[in-house]
């Protein structure tokens, strides 16, 4: 072969020199592997190697064993986003003939995915009332209904599942449970029994509101069963969106601590105003899954749900644009407060008595709490409670 000295210019920009590292010299942050393929090593077996990013890479692979541990669970898969690892899991355990159970409590498109979606492929689904485990106990078709998939605090309006009831009815017949933790956030109900908890990494673990991303952790069995599908479906995450939800999780926890302290001060500040008719914060003495929340939670979140009174015909809408520094926009977890109503993005696919059952209306609201200083806070909603 041509020695590097007499390589041609477009030979040498392609074959770059490599950096090689000393052993024990690491960079101390874990790099991005920014690599589709991978060189093929004579002494390792196929499947010991990193071949293509779609199936493998070690950016990725960091990102979920970081995921694993800190979840205290065998294995995890990143996928491209929240919504990805939700209907990938699904697809993978679902099959023609399978019946499958979720709650009207949930994030719009998971709930559009299961009730319309998956009966294209002959599964089945009952969308039932979160709280009525009566109902949940008589919807199971012995030998068809596979898979209970819930969320917990629900979006948008902050309901909680009890966790153990679900899982107890769902041990009983022999059926397995995904709960969609995204609310609650990535250190919470870590040993509950869920066989899959699926987060949207977008949301507080990432937490700058710069990459979509999406994780399912559970037992190896179960992940390697979704990890098949998803490399067919082709969802992957990017691993420059790893290496940034790496950086992203690094402050997790001050960020969720700090936005659940501000959360509750503003959800106390709310409820004290005579111009807004209810608020759904499970850190709130009244709401009405607040012992539930206190048993299966420490943290309440920084998403604050409420309902601007009636009588004054100022719309949810008009309100958002009112704000001065909260922005009017959606998505959650991240370091700036936005909000939104809830009927136009959370609840069109709803008839009116479910959205009427669940809190949704045209002055109802989904507010998610950034980093800022909590009086900026108040006082910018409170300035647009009060102005006219
Ligand atoms: C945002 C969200 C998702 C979807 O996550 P993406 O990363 O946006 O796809 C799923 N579940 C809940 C509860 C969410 O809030």
């Amino acid at each position: 072969m041509t020695k590097r000295s007499d390589w041609g210019e477009d030979t040498l920009l392609n074959h770059p020199r490599r950096v090689p590292l000393l052993p024990g010299n690491d960079p101390l942050v874990a790099p991005i592997h920014q690599s589709v393929k991978f060189q093929i090593a004579e002494e390792f077996s196929y499947q010991e190697q990193f071949i293509y990013s779609r199936v493998s890479n070690p950016t990725l692979r960091q990102l979920e064993e970081t995921l694993a541990e800190f979840q205290q669970t065998q294995e995890c898969m990143v996928l491209a986003s929240g919504i990805a690892a939700i209907s990938v899991t699904l697809l993978a355990l679902l099959k023609s003939g399978d019946h499958v159970i979720a709650f009207r409590e949930m994030y719009r498109p998971a709930r559009i995915f299961i009730r319309d979606v998956l009966p294209g492929y002959g599964i089945t689904a009952s969308i039932l009332k979160l709280g009525d485990s009566a109902e949940l106990e008589r919807s199971i078709i012995p030998g068809k209904t596979k898979l209970i998939h819930f969320e917990s605090p629900t979006n948008p309006n902050l309901e909680i599942a009890d966790i153990e009831r679900i899982v107890a009815i769902a041990r009983k017949n022999q059926i397995l449970v995904s709960m969609d933790g995204t609310f609650a956030g990535i250190h919470q109900h870590r040993k509950s029994g869920i066989d899959l908890m699926i987060h949207s990494l977008t949301k507080f673990a990432n937490g700058h509101g710069d990459v979509l991303g999406g994780s399912v952790a559970g037992e190896g069995k179960l992940i390697a069963r979704i990890r098949n599908l998803a490399h067919l479906i082709g969802a992957s995450l990017d691993p420059h969106a790893a290496f940034l939800i790496m950086r992203g999780l690094k402050t997790y926890k001050l960020r969720y601590e700090k936005q659940s302290r501000t959360a509750q001060e503003v959800a106390t500040f709310l409820q004290t105003h005579s111009r807004v008719q209810q608020v759904y914060y499970p850190g709130l003495g009244d709401h009405k899954g607040h012992e539930l929340a206190q048993k299966q939670m420490k943290d309440m979140g920084g998403v604050v749900s409420f309902t601007l009174e009636h009588s004054r015909a100022l719309k949810a809408k008009n309100f958002c644009h009112r704000l001065q520094l909260i922005q009017f926009s959606i998505s959650l977890g991240s370091t700036e407060s936005v909000i939104c109503p809830t009927a136009e993005f959370f609840g069109d696919d709803l008839d009116p008595q479910e959205r009427r059952e669940t809190g949704i209306d045209e002055y109802s609201l989904r507010l998610s709490v950034g980093l800022e200083d909590s009086r900026d806070l108040l006082e910018d909603l409170r300035a647009a409670l009060e102005g006219e």
